[in-house]
């Protein structure tokens, strides 16, 4: 399914600007994609960027249990038991005036084709307006930047909590990358409207400014929740279970646990980069837990 496994000195490489990337992962080649959408008015891409395959082997996935309870989780799903495939899916959306993306995917480290993507959905670089990031792990900000460290998308806004951007500029492995992109980082508050239809929302505990945003049109509503969850099965079947990404591990849990029982109650759509491309679909409880329930709404014509 993943033939194409870079070999590992790229991947050591790779590893020095990728912080929650463990040793043992994999990063396989990725065919670009987008689909498109409708949320009440508005227009939405999933555009595929990259992808990682973490081992079950307690590194990443289960921290405060066994490998074994894991793979007991994954094959009641019907899924391997070794190993755990990561999407990394960038979500797009036209407003008025604006285009917007949600991410700018993993960049040149993580062989991300999202500017094939973009191409495949008509659109350019240079005609993007606006870069809501969720967080600043490197699958989510590496692609800000092309392969000279140059902004790739020069005539956006992008847009990031306070806190993330205090966050990232504090960070060893995005200081340089943050420094590249100042002139056009405007840090917002979480809560409040940024855009027509598009509020970010606080869900700190992966990262101390890490936020979702939640998208509204016409009463229709999609909630990309950023890494709240990574796996759509053990993250949902499990949420108390600790994820080596997560930098506050406990707090991460609780938001974990709290949201997906919010998006259960409510049936919301969400959306979420780490899923099953296009990621977009429902949160449905199921025994202790919960699981994915994919579903696109209606295509555009
Ligand atoms: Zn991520």
């Amino acid at each position: 399914m993943f033939p194409q496994i870079v070999s590992r000195p790229t991947l050591v490489l790779c590893l020095l600007a990728a912080a929650p990337i463990a040793l043992s992962d994999e990063i396989p080649q990725t065919a670009p994609a987008a689909k498109s959408f409708r949320i009440g008015k508005l227009e939405l891409w999933s555009l595929r960027d990259s992808a990682l395959i973490v081992p079950n082997d307690g590194s990443v996935f289960g921290k405060n249990t066994t490998p074994a309870a894991v793979a007991q989780v994954l094959s009641a799903a019907g899924a391997p038991t070794d190993k755990i495939p990561l999407n990394v899916d960038v979500l797009m959306i036209r407003i008025p005036g604006h285009l917007v993306l949600l991410d700018a995917g993993w960049g040149s480290a993580g062989h991300s084709v999202l500017r094939q993507s973009l191409a495949s959905a008509g659109v350019s670089p240079d005609s993007i307006t606006d870069i809501l990031i969720t967080h600043a792990h490197s699958d989510h900000v590496g692609g800000l930047v092309d392969e000279q460290g140059h902004p790739l998308f020069s005539k956006a806004a992008v847009r990031m909590s306070s806190n993330e951007w205090a966050f990232m500029q504090s960070q060893d492995d995005t200081r340089t990358l943050a420094a590249a992109i100042k002139n056009q980082v405007r840090p917002f508050e979480p809560g409040a409207q940024l855009l027509p239809g598009i509020t970010p929302i606080a869900l700190y505990g992966h990262t101390p400014g890490h936020v979702g945003y939640e998208i509204v049109s016409e009463g229709h509503k999609l909630l990309d929740i950023g890494d709240l969850a990574h796996s759509s099965i053990i993250s949902l079947a499990q949420p108390n279970w600790t994820i080596d990404y997560d930098g506050d591990k406990l707090q991460g849990s609780q938001k974990r646990r709290a949201e997906l029982q919010q998006l259960a109650t409510t049936h919301e759509l969400m959306f979420a980069p780490h899923f099953p491309f296009p990621g977009v679909g429902h949160i449905e409880r199921s025994g202790e837990g919960f699981r994915f329930q994919p579903q696109l709404p209606s295509t555009p014509h």
